[in-house]
């Protein structure tokens, strides 16, 4: 066996590369040599948002596959064949052969293509364990009658994949509510296979930890946390924007008083009609605080809606809109109050990882599942209700965050979950255990 090097190869989004990068860089500080391959559309994204002020290239190498237009086709079979011949590639040409493949948990087939090639391989869940978990039950949810074989449920209703799990709603189902691909069968169908491809794996990793959710690892014994994956944790930046951080708001963060201001952000992805993002706006200029707001490019345009004309100059300096944070700096700053969050599983894992209570505006995937958590479970957080126009009104907007702001116990709660998560990446904390234990494999 050569030197340890690994492929690590993420789903081509936001949410996926900038964990797994991460751990990539977790990994080459034990001196596991990384390549990190993107399709050529996401690198081209990184580098730029990278600049040249880093120092990435020195310990991972970083490498690009061709795109394809469709997303699907990209994924089902662009991808495998790229990989196939990358590998290939490096392995004549590289003095050290690729010696395991650490690929996203959605992309089973680079199991597949590993047990090909005879080497090593692990998947990493960028979801919560009990989302993970719910999809590796499919099959004994059918069994069970609670979906039908195309996946949808039977009924609606609240299930539990264990007695002592919490109960979900089947309509929130990750394949049922997923809100990427258009077509819903195929998502399923590819589901399905993926499970299947994925029990190939010998390691299926996870950012979260035995404190957060303690059930799920009961169900699939092969998931194992080594959350929460913070940049802080490294003494080091978070790397794999698609945007350009904008830094300059933590000057403007420094100005404002401690636990003032409300962070607001939506994830990479989300998108608001634009009624209820004026409402939102307004909501925030009701709630009479300061604001951090990452209004994203592809969203901006909303913001010069006729109904919201004079939202800046009323807000005045109270506001601050970027269109990408430095997210992780953010949430450590002691000026944030709380989080005004979609509820994406790794904005939940930053924002408890940091004592900073929720305000969840779930849209769909595990977003339903992350906000359950956080305000029935952990109860860290509140969510909404909306009016009969299925409308979340201004007066709910300000009325939520004056009740966060003065319920104690969801900071208290909050901070008490900070130093279990903190604890447990700590040398002998069971994440920091479980990730040692991984980094033994991968160099024996
Ligand atoms: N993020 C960021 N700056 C922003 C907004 C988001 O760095 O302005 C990061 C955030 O820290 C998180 C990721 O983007 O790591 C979003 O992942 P998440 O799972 O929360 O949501 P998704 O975008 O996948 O829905």
């Amino acid at each position: 066996m050569g030197n340890p090097h690994v492929l690590v190869i993420p789903y081509p989004a936001q949410g996926h590369v900038l964990p797994l990068m991460e751990l990539s860089q977790c990994l080459a500080k034990h001196g596991i040599k990384i390549t990190f391959v993107n399709t050529e559309f996401v690198h081209k994204l990184v580098v730029n948002a990278l600049g040249t002020e880093h120092d990435v290239a020195n310990s991972i190498r970083l490498v690009s596959i061709p795109d394809v237009n469709d997303q699907i086709e990209e994924i089902f079979l662009s991808m495998p064949v790229k990989v196939k011949e990358l590998i290939e590639q490096i392995n004549a040409s590289d003095g050290d052969n690729v010696t395991c493949v650490l690929a996203d948990n959605f992309l089973g087939w680079a199991m597949e293509i590993a047990v090909d090639k005879e080497i090593k391989r692990a998947a990493f869940s960028v979801i919560a364990a009990t989302a993970s978990v719910s999809v590796s039950s499919i099959p004994k949810l059918m069994e069970d009658g609670i979906i039908g074989y195309d996946g949808n449920p039977t009924k609606k209703q609240m299930v539990q994949l264990s007695p002592f799990m919490p109960p979900m709603k089947t309509s929130h189902f990750v394949w049922v509510d997923h809100g990427v691909w258009k077509d819903q069968n195929l998502f399923f169908d590819y589901s399905l296979r993926n499970n299947r491809s994925i029990e190939l794996a010998d390691w299926v990793l996870c950012n979260s930890t035995y404190d957060l959710e303690p059930e799920p690892y009961n169900l699939n014994p092969k998931i194992l946390p080594i959350g929460p994956l913070v940049a802080s944790n490294r003494s080091g930046n978070s790397v794999g924007n698609f945007l350009p951080e904008d830094l300059s708001c933590l000057k403007w963060l420094d100005q404002q008083p401690t636990q003032s201001v409300i962070y607001v952000a939506f994830g990479s992805h989300t998108t608001f009609d634009q009624t209820q993002f004026e409402e939102f706006a307004l909501g925030l200029e009701l709630s009479n605080r300061p604001f951090l707001w990452v209004v994203r490019p592809d969203i901006a345009n909303k913001l010069n809606d006729t109904n919201l004309e004079g939202f800046q100059d009323r807000v005045g300096s109270r506001g601050l809109i970027i269109s990408w944070a430095p997210q992780q700096k953010v949430l450590e700053h002691p000026s944030i109050a709380y989080f005004f969050s979609h509820c994406g599983w790794n904005s939940t894992m930053e924002a408890l990882s940091n004592g900073v209570p929720l305000l969840c505006w779930p849209f769909s995937t595990d977003q339903f599942l992350n906000e359950h958590y956080i305000c029935n479970v952990w109860k860290v957080g509140l969510g909404f209700n909306r009016d009969d126009g299925g409308i979340i009104t201004r007066e709910e907007i300000k009325n939520k965050s004056d009740e966060l702001l003065s319920g104690e116990n969801y900071k208290a709660n909050t901070l008490n979950l900070k130093e279990k998560l903190l604890n447990s990446i700590k040398q002998g904390g069971s994440s920091y255990t479980n990730f040692m234990t991984f980094v033994a494999w991968v160099k024996a």
